[in-house]
């Protein structure tokens, strides 16, 4: 499940793949892009921005800058590969973006909202988010001011609102809500101490930032990595009551009925 953190590893290993090099080809193959070229460009470096990446590019001699926008949502992923080898992450259709150096290949699969725009005007792509949990001015008390601002929705749903927050995705949701006891359905203005939940949050996204499993647990084994996601009618850890699991605003929600009771 690609959130903040996924996205925060995806744009670390772009850039140590890609910046400061020379592109030696692209291949966009999303048709508002069939014609772009970013060939002879330089990757000066890679960001995330909550769930968005930004591959950001300097055009040789006039300086042209642009910068590639793309989005994982619940299934897109960057690959990286030594130049020459086979590329391994899936089926060739869901290539969306090939960037390639004379040593690597960068890969994209199954990206979402493929964009080139001038860099100048890229905040024009994520200047709706709400604070970034894993950017180094990440602003908890703007947070739960916007979360706040809609106090009768969902605090499941309002976790999930990347323009009250960015970065949480399902699988926190699910687990930050188990690790404060609140039951999904409650609504934001009903939710103690908002700033304690928006704190955990930054915490969790921030411990499991630089590996590829995402824990909330403290344990990276298979099957204990987390308290209830996907966890369907097994003990809970804590009260042994079978989890649950609902659709709530869409989305598939797992709780624990004890440790996180209705009102
Ligand atoms: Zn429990």
């Amino acid at each position: 499940m690609p959130e903040g953190d996924t996205v925060w590893n995806t744009a670390r290993v772009l850039h140590r793949a890609l910046a400061g090099g020379e592109l030696t080809g692209s291949d966009f193959r999303v048709p508002q892009l069939a014609t772009a070229s970013l060939a002879g460009w330089t990757v000066r470096d890679v960001a995330a921005r909550g769930k968005h990446l930004l591959l950001r590019a300097r055009e040789p001699g006039d300086g042209r800058e642009l910068t590639l926008h793309s989005h994982l949502r619940m299934d897109g992923a960057w690959r990286v590969y030594p130049a020459g080898d086979r590329w391994t992450g899936g089926p060739a259709h869901l290539i969306r973006v090939v960037l390639r150096t004379q040593t690597t290949a960068a890969v994209g699969y199954h990206l979402h909202d493929v964009a080139l725009v001038p860099t100048a005007e890229e905040h024009s792509l994520v200047e709706h988010l709400g604070p970034d949990l894993l950017a180094e001015d990440w602003d908890p008390a703007e947070a739960v001011r916007r979360l706040m601002a809609h106090p009768d929705t969902t605090i499941a749903e309002a976790l999930l609102d990347q323009r009250n927050l960015a970065g949480i995705g399902n699988l926190y949701k699910v687990e930050i809500l188990f690790l404060r006891g609140v039951w999904p359905w409650t609504p934001v203005r009903d939710v103690p101490d908002l700033a304690g939940m928006v704190g955990l949050a930054r915490r969790l996204l921030m411990s499991n930032r630089g590996r590829w499993t995402q824990a909330t647990t403290g344990s990276l084994r298979r099957g204990e990595t987390t308290y209830a996601y996907g966890r369907r009618g097994a003990p809970c850890r804590r009260c042994r009551t079978p989890i649950r699991e609902a659709e709530l605003g869409g989305r598939v929600t797992y709780w624990c009925p004890r440790c996180q009771p209705a009102p």
